[in-house]
């Protein structure tokens, strides 16, 4: 992560995210001498290093691009992918369902992309992510460190979890997987009593399927929920919903461990 200007000024190797006239975002990482090119002009990064966020530059075109440092919302939808990331709605969701906050530990499988773990990072976890993929792994690694710093409390074992958990004693773990019923039991033995298991699965069948896993054992408090975000239009008097929304990313899961029946 690259430090601030001393005044918060903007600086070279940070990325900031240019808003066009027409409300088209591009994340880009100002270097020295950089051009950026659009359909709305070519914007020169040294007219952006060392002005102030939130300040307008003029593209080659006459047009003003708006120079914003990035969101986590921002960055998780423009930054480099190797598999789909998921949502900002559905990240914030899944933050509050698994109850992530500092120093929790949390394990989170598969990582793809880090969206998820850029999230889990910026909450304060104490995140481990298991990766079948050693191209994604690296993918994953790069965009945490770079959101989050080099130091992150972050690490990516190229592992299938499906195949078992080292870990123990986890607050939390948060599956993004096609098959995770084959998980719950894993996590049962890795999860501490209390702790919450949570799974994000694009179709209601996986769901279905995780839920008779979970069923079986040791957890409770099942829950299955999707959330839908409508943006609305707003000016003058035409104030009513957009015409166009992402209907569908994914299906939300969680349980609890229980740590079974006392014996009197
Ligand atoms: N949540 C991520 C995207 C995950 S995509 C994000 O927000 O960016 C699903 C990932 O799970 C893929 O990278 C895939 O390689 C990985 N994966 C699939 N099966 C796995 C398994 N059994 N163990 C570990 N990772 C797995």
């Amino acid at each position: 992560m690259i430090p601030l200007g001393a005044d918060r000024s903007l600086v070279a190797g940070e990325r900031v995210l240019l808003v066009d006239p027409k409300n088209r975002r591009y994340l880009i990482r100002l270097e020295p001498g950089g051009v950026f090119h659009t359909h709305s002009g070519v914007v020169a990064h040294d007219a952006i290093i060392g002005e102030a966020e939130g300040c307008t530059v003029t593209g080659s075109s006459g047009r003003g691009f708006l120079v914003l440092r990035p969101t986590l919302s921002d960055t998780v939808l423009k930054m480099p992918r190797g598999a789909q990331v998921i949502y900002p709605k559905d990240l914030a969701a899944m933050l509050i369902t698994a109850n992530v906050s500092r120093g929790r530990r949390v394990l989170e499988a598969g990582v793809g992309s880090g969206a998820l773990s850029i999230a889990l990072v910026r909450s304060g976890a104490s995140v481990v992510g298991y990766e079948i993929r050693e191209d994604f792994a690296e993918t994953a690694k790069a965009n945490v460190a770079d959101a989050c710093g080099d130091d992150a409390d972050y690490d990516v074992v190229i592992k299938d979890v499906t195949l078992g958990i080292d870990e123990r004693d986890l607050d939390c773990i948060l599956l993004d997987l096609p098959e995770p019923w084959k998980v719950v039991e894993h996590a049962s033995m890795a999860l501490k009593d209390g702790g919450i298991l949570v799974a994000y699965l694009p179709t209601i069948n996986q769901s279905a399927t995780l839920r008779s896993a979970l069923d079986k054992g040791p957890y409770c408090l099942a829950e299955t929920f999707e959330t839908l975000r409508r943006t609305w239009h707003i000016e003058a008097r035409s104030v009513r919903p957009d015409h166009r929304m992402v209907a569908h990313t994914g299906f939300i899961t969680s349980a609890r461990k229980t740590a079974g029946a006392k014996k009197n």
